[in-house]
């Protein structure tokens, strides 16, 4: 009697088992922590979090208990002091550049630029150099919890190489400038290759090529209109700076009687999905211009205190609803690494001391700019999904 009850409470231990695992759904890996971040659109934090993750997607997030229960995986990576949050986007960089850091410091941007930078670049950057300063600031952004950039460069091409090698998200921009440049030597040069980095491109899960014309001032109007409309013809993001310094656009403003915003708008260079760095000079007029056109912008306020380029209206512009995200800009002058930690506390103290305000920019908000809504900024494709939520 005894030894039956036993083999039954084992067969019906044993059913229960065969039961809840049969329920429960294969999955490539459960990553687990104390805290799991999600950025939904409820904001949840979850205490004793766990994530389901098959391939590339992740297919659950919940409860450790839920998603034990729900799932079953291979591969489990347990942290129970950890958090675990969504990869940091940096918006605006120009990665290679690392190798130049510590090259010039406490100069105006023109001077950096004319007396320093370019010089540098034309005597130092071919694909070799390209190569190595991307692969540093990969392994840089890396460790610091990124996992996607947008990128403004020479020789893309091997940009996006070293970027696939590395398993990070790139929107990568072959930049386009009006005069000669470390990999070609002219504007319409760099727009043939570009095509043919988009064509390479056109459908990788890692990489968005893009076309980088460097800034209203550097490059010529034709070949910005080029620009938009070769972006255009493949779906692609345009990358650009823009309204960065006073010097900027006050220039804009007695050259061609309109802000860089107003005149990059008339003619057609926003008609399309952009990503536009700094936005500090921006009015009210250009903002709405932005909005109207759903351009995407990087916030950087290192590299804006580093250059005393000034403070963005970034409370402003989130208020308007146009996706603004964080980035470190290049590592030389206008930068000296690339910690989206270090941009999250100068963007949220940068509002609070210029606007006077402490209640400007909370932490939550800057967290966002360098999750959600700098995958907003950066892809539409991100930006649509996120909408439907
Ligand atoms: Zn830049």
């Amino acid at each position: 009697m005894r030894l039956s009850y036993r083999i039954c409470s084992a067969v019906a231990i044993f059913v229960s088992v065969l039961a809840t695992a049969s329920a429960q759904t294969a999955v490539d890996s459960i990553w687990s922590a104390r805290y799991v971040v999600t950025m939904d659109s409820a904001r949840r934090v979850i205490e004793n979090g766990a994530v389901a993750v098959a391939g590339d997607h992740i297919v659950d997030v919940g409860t450790r208990a839920a998603i034990d229960k729900a799932y079953r995986a291979p591969r489990r990576v347990d942290r129970p002091e950890a958090i675990l949050a969504p990869g940091l986007i940096n918006t605006h960089t120009h990665a290679a550049m690392s190798l130049f850091r510590g090259v010039a410091d406490d100069l105006k941007l023109q001077q950096w630029l004319q007396k320093f930078i370019f010089p540098a670049e034309a005597k130092n950057v071919n694909r070799d150099f390209v190569e190595w300063g991307t692969r540093l600031a990969l392994a840089e952004m890396a460790l610091s919890g990124t996992t996607t950039y947008t990128d403004m460069y020479y020789f893309e091409d091997t940009v996006a190489q070293v970027t696939k090698q590395a398993g990070l998200r790139g929107v990568l921009g072959q930049t386009v400038i009006g005069f000669p440049a470390p990999d070609y030597k002219t504007p319409q040069a760099s727009l043939v290759a570009t095509e043919k980095f988009m064509q390479m491109y056109a459908n990788d899960p890692l990489i968005v090529p893009a076309v980088a014309p460097h800034a209203i001032y550097t490059v010529p109007d034709d070949i910005l209109k080029l620009c938009r409309a070769l972006a255009n013809r493949y779906q692609k993001p345009l990358v650009i700076h823009l309204d960065e310094t006073k010097t900027e656009h006050d220039e804009a403003l007695a050259k061609r009687k309109k802000t860089p915003t107003a005149a990059l708008d008339a003619l057609g260079v926003l008609s399309g999905w952009t990503v536009a760095a700094h936005a500090v000079w921006v009015t009210d007029a250009d903002i709405a211009i932005l909005r109207m056109h759903g351009t995407g912008l990087a916030h950087n306020p290192s590299s804006n205190m580093k250059l005393a380029s000034g403070v963005a209206p970034v409370v402003k512009i989130l208020r308007f609803g146009i996706s603004m995200g964080l980035g470190t800009d290049g590592v030389a002058g206008s930068n000296n690494d690339h910690d989206m930690m270090e941009e999250m506390d100068l963007a949220a103290k940068l509002q609070k001391v210029s606007t006077g305000d402490p209640e400007a920019l909370p932490a939550e908000q800057a967290f966002a700019m360098a999750t959600i809504t700098g995958a907003r900024a950066a892809a539409r494709q991100h930006h649509r999904l996120a909408r439907k939520e």
